[in-house]
């Protein structure tokens, strides 16, 4: 079967080969990949900016396919099933974090391309009682954009513990900034700000709900702004990928209000000690969602609350997809159609 790997010099491109599966173990499934969405996750992957990886891994972690085979002892998958690949690919089911609901911070997790072989490939092997099964009604491009961006959002607004009137601000329109909106609008019943720089993102987040939008090359005092506007918002989502933003939305919290960090950017963020202690304020890190979160994730994509921005690509466009994304050229997330491999 044709598969993506990173090369072993990890200098931030991929191989297209042909790679051959070891068979399927116990608890485990063989699945037909369909759709596999590329991820600024991989691009870090591939770059070697989480560290080294073995020669030859498959990477790939937005991936959506059909169930072609199952292991006898394997009872909640059948052939057919259509299942979500994600990031968290499998926990050890023992440890505190597994055992208490927050199994993507198990020690052990497995994540594609870090420590398993994932979804950018014809077939993948994956651990049945881990696979999130994609329901019939959600177009299966638009579920492999949930199954990352979707599942990371909705997990970073229940985390704020976000309630039905609360202000909201998401920081950066981006992917996952756009597909915030569109939860915390559509799903959690929320009032929502946003901020970007970028016009264009900006506009779409006030097609997908956001009542208030600030453009930051404009306003240099935002959490200011905020204040005045609405009294502060309740919860806080740091989508952007710049230290700044995450200091600013400190700023931007009412009394009691959580700021919920979901980007990467590298460095530490200033938080005032007087508005942490004398207003409550919360500080929250989010990493993307258990399979709990993403099944409830992908069922309000079916129902029509949600609509990620995808194209779809072929195998052969990976390298100059991935140049593509390095240079911020492309808008919404490009997905492999591996329906079109033969
Ligand atoms: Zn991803
Ligand atoms: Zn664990």
């Amino acid at each position: 079967m044709k598969a993506a790997v990173m090369h072993q010099n990890l200098d931030g491109h991929v191989d297209i080969k042909d790679v051959k599966l070891r068979p399927i173990h116990h608890g485990e499934a063989l699945v037909k990949v369909e759709y596999c969405g590329l991820c600024h996750t991989d691009l870090h992957l591939m770059s070697g900016d989480f560290g080294t990886s073995p020669a030859g891994r498959i990477f790939g972690h937005e991936g959506v396919g059909r169930v072609i085979k199952v292991a006898d002892d394997v009872k909640n998958l059948k052939i057919g099933d259509r299942v979500a690949i994600p990031w968290f690919f499998k926990g050890c089911g023992h440890c505190e974090y597994c055992v208490t609901g927050h199994e993507t911070l198990c020690r052990n997790a497995l994540n594609p391309g870090l420590n398993v072989n994932g979804a950018m490939a014809q077939e993948c092997i994956v651990p049945a009682d881990y696979s999130v099964k994609v329901p019939e009604g959600l177009d299966p491009v638009e579920a492999t954009s949930l199954t990352c961006a979707g599942v990371t959002t909705y997990k970073a607004l229940k985390v704020g513990n976000t309630k039905p009137g609360d202000w909201v601000e998401i920081v950066g329109a981006g992917g996952l900034g756009n597909l915030a909106v569109q939860y915390a609008h559509n799903v959690f019943n929320a009032h929502v700000i946003i901020v970007d720089g970028n016009p264009d993102k900006i506009k779409a987040a006030k097609d997908a709900g956001a009542e208030i939008a600030i453009n930051y090359h404009d306003n240099h005092h935002i959490g200011k702004t905020i204040q005045d506007k609405v009294g502060g918002v309740n919860v806080s989502v740091v989508t952007a990928v710049a230290k700044e933003p995450f200091t600013e939305a400190v700023n931007a919290l009412r009394p009691l209000g959580t700021l919920v960090a979901v980007a990467l950017p590298k460095g530490n963020m200033e938080l005032n000690i007087d508005r942490t202690v004398l207003d409550g304020i919360k500080v929250a890190g989010s990493l993307v969602g258990t399979r709990h979160d993403l099944a409830k994730t992908l069922q309000f994509g079916a129902e029509g609350e949600v609509k990620p921005i995808v194209h779809t690509c072929r195998l052969s466009d990976l390298n100059n997809v991935i140049d593509d994304m390095k240079a911020s050229k492309i808008t919404g997330r490009m997905v492999v159609d591996f329906t079109k491999e033969k």
